[in-house]
């Protein structure tokens, strides 16, 4: 599995130095799982390695770290190296290099994380972390809650590798947890976000949102707290991805749809951030309005903010006119109206979403066949619509303006937006000649009525 990074270990070996696999490629390797980024610690010291190479990016050298590109691959080679000075609970800004791996390995965060392996497979794993992976156990090298003092992110670590493995956080450390969760809200937002992330990429978010509940953790994030937001994103933030109000209860036992909505995370992968963030902001019940607000503060690109909020007002609008209209006429009328007002790719991430949450849907059978049902007809109605906007319409605003013979007015943009669901719905020929009759006739009087 870890072949490619060989000849990097090799190359630093024959220079002289001591190299291994490290961190998660090693973790990942035993528990049989897809290795992604490669680890290698060395004696080296980063000019050496530096010199031992012909292809590095000095990623981040000041803390010992180059990255080696050899064989179309990047490796992180990074000095063994001791962290001390923790300061605000982050990350420390210097660092000492060591001589020994095994030193190296007692900064790592957890017992699984915290392996090395070397060349001939010979495996250093002093805290015995293969004995945890085997008993699925999440355990930190060392006083957890010291681990957690030095460094808060590691608790949302510890939430993300439970969730993700499926494992079980040993007792010491839930409690340096509980008792230590304030401290997360020392860390930048992008990172615990990258956790939550991850957690909701994995094979069982809900586990990873109800471990997040039952502890607390979230509400001491720096984006559910900040007066230095608008009240209104501090109480979003709090109350959809913080609150205790009995969330895990709520997703877990009580309402089926909204624990379909996580369910259906991962068979959904690969989908975009937005489609994601969008079930995730639904199943724990933030409205549309609330949504966009929640995705700034927790510092989403405004595009990923909008893409997501929208969705979920996308499915919130839907949802009102399924009430308001039972009728598939009626339905596929205000189908297209949402389809055209919200462009056709939010529509059809919707469906995508849409897809998935029935299919996770287990156990409420009539509900998902009337879902299903509704769904099959949406799809056909997406494909159908051929305009979205104004611009594809055959006629122009001054064209539709001339042939009403009436002064402008707020009357135009409604006349023309009608215009538009008409073709859209196939209730008139995108055709300048029709269309411009049209408000001859019909669309004037619709006009001066409204
Ligand atoms: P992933 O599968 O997400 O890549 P990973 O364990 O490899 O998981 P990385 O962030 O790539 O996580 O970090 C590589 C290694 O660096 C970890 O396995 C761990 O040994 C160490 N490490 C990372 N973050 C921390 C931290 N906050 N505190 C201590 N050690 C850490
Ligand atoms: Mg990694």
């Amino acid at each position: 599995m870890l072949v490619q990074g060989e000849n990097v270990l090799r190359v630093l070996r024959d220079g002289g130095h001591q190299a291994f696999f490290v961190g998660g490629c090693v973790r990942d390797e035993w528990m049989g799982r897809p290795v992604h980024d490669m680890d290698i610690a060395t004696s080296a010291k980063p000019d050496e390695v530096v010199r031992l190479f012909e292809r590095t990016v000095p990623t981040g050298i000041q803390h010992g770290t180059v990255t080696v590109l050899m064989e179309g691959q990047a490796f992180e080679v990074t000095t063994f190296r001791k962290e001390s000075d923790y300061a605000d609970h982050r990350r420390p800004a210097s660092v000492e290099f060591v001589d020994a791996v095994a030193e190296d390995l007692r900064r790592r965060d957890f017992t699984m994380n915290a392996i090395a392996r070397g060349l001939d497979g010979e495996l250093i794993d002093p805290f015995d972390g293969r004995s945890d992976i085997e008993r699925g156990l999440i355990r930190c090298v060392g006083v957890a809650e010291e681990r957690f003092e030095e460094d808060a992110l590691r608790m949302m670590r510890a939430v993300r590798f439970a969730s993700t493995f499926g494992f079980r956080p040993v007792k010491s450390l839930w409690k340096a947890l509980l008792d230590g969760r304030d401290k997360l809200g020392y860390i930048a937002t992008e990172r615990v976000r990258m956790e939550l992330e991850k957690i909701l990429q994995g094979p069982d978010p809900l586990r990873g949102l109800a471990l997040l509940e039952r502890s607390g953790l979230l509400r001491h994030a720096k984006a559910a707290q900040g007066p230095a937001e608008p009240e209104a994103v501090a109480d979003a933030g709090g109350e959809a991805l913080g609150a205790e109000a009995a969330l895990a209860q709520r997703l877990l036992h009580r309402e089926p749809p909204r624990r379909a909505l996580l369910g259906a995370l991962p068979l959904l992968e690969p989908a975009p951030p937005a489609l994601r963030w969008s079930l995730l902001l639904q199943a724990l019940g933030a409205p549309g309005e609330a949504a966009s607000l929640l995705l700034k503060s927790w510092t989403f690109p405004n595009q990923t903010a909008q893409e997501a909020a929208g969705i979920v007002r996308f499915d919130e609008a839907w949802e009102a006119i399924q009430t308001g209209a039972p009728g598939e006429r009626e339905q596929r009328r205000g189908w297209i109206g949402l389809q055209v007002a919200f462009g056709r790719e939010t529509a059809g991430l919707w469906l995508r979403r849409q897809q998935a949450v029935l299919q996770a849907a287990s156990g409420d059978d009539a509900w998902r066949q009337a879902g299903q049902a509704v769904l099959t007809n949406a799809a056909r109605w997406h494909r159908e619509v051929r305009v979205h906007t104004l611009k594809e319409l055959a006629v122009s605003g001054g064209e539709v303006l001339q042939a009403a013979g009436r002064k402008g007015g707020p009357w135009l943009s409604e006349l023309l937006r009608e215009l538009l669901l008409a073709v859209a719905a196939g209730e008139l020929p995108n055709d300048r000649q029709t269309l411009l009759q049209h408000v001859e006739t019909g669309g004037k009087e619709n006009g001066s009525n409204s």
